[in-house]
């Protein structure tokens, strides 16, 4: 069975609409799906009532970026996305985000790299302002030749953290949010984080004192020891895995494709819900 809980559309950096995301998901046999935009509820309406048209099985989601000793994913699972502070929370991240445009524009001006702001507003539309539409401008204004090459040599250094540096919830806050929405809070991808073991383990305990659900051990970019690593790590704290490929389209993210196949041995840790 193939299942996909995380996945990003146009409401934040990726290249497909909901409706376009949902079909893929229908096309390549996918059973169970989420979509977990970056710190938007923005396509969620939209993507349900088409997967349910569809009859696939559809849980809305969210990822929202926290400040911890390095920023954090936190997965949000079967929330309400009429829940009225989350709204207003996603609402003042948009903000946080558009706001944050400005600063990486300045930034890169004093690198002596000039960015018009109103283009790379245009990438996103309506969706949220991320990293993926200032690696885009870059490679097609001949700054850089490859998004790799984008993030390493400007969009995800030390220098750029600090310049650009935008308000984030807490892990706890984050959490709290999606619960407070009826949610099931999951942390994202713990393989790609720069933390050493001994602070994941640390984070670890930390989030599963506040309350955590789950950790996304199935995830398209970790491999097979870390994904043991990580369902340790739910057997010791009885909590709930997610499978999530993370993508954004091939045209954003090349190296993923949609959708995750699991043992069925392990179906009944998958966070579901
Ligand atoms: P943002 O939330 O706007 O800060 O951007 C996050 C997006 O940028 C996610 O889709 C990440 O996968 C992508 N991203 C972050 N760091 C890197 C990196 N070093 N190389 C490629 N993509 C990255
Ligand atoms: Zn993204
Ligand atoms: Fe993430
Ligand atoms: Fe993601």
């Amino acid at each position: 069975m193939l299942i996909d809980l995380h996945t990003h559309t146009t409401a934040s950096d990726g290249q497909y609409s909901p409706k376009e995301l949902i079909d893929k998901a229908i096309g390549a046999k996918i059973q169970i799906f989420s979509v977990t935009d970056h710190d938007t509820i923005q396509g969620l309406a939209e993507a349900r009532k088409y997967a349910e048209l569809q009859g696939l099985s559809f849980v809305p989601g969210i990822e929202i970026s926290s400040q911890d000793v390095e920023e954090i994913h936190i997965l949000g699972y079967s929330i309400d996305y009429n829940n009225q502070e989350l709204v207003s929370a996603c609402d003042s991240f948009s903000k946080a985000r558009s706001n944050r445009g400005q600063l990486i524009v300045d930034y890169m001006k004093s690198l002596n790299i000039y960015i018009d702001l109103n283009v790379v507003k245009s990438y996103a539309g309506d969706g949220n302002l991320g990293r993926p539409h200032f690696a885009r401008y870059l490679i097609e204004h001949g700054v850089v030749r490859s998004r790799k090459e984008a993030f390493d040599r400007y969009l995800d250094t030390e220098d750029f953290k600090r310049a650009t540096d935008r308000k984030k919830p807490s892990p706890d806050e984050a959490i709290k949010l999606i619960q407070g929405a009826g949610g099931k809070a999951v942390l994202a991808h713990p393989g790609i984080y720069k933390m050493s073991e001994v602070q994941l383990d640390d984070l670890i305990k930390r989030l599963v004192d506040i309350g955590i659900d789950g950790i996304e051990c199935f995830y398209s970019r970790h491999s097979k020891e870390q994904t043991n690593k990580y369902l340790g790590y739910i057997r010791k704290y009885d909590l709930k895995t997610s499978c999530g490929s993370d993508f954004h389209g091939e045209k954003v993210k090349p190296d993923i494709s949609l959708g995750m196949d699991i043992d069925y041995s392990y179906y009944s840790s998958v966070i579901l819900i």
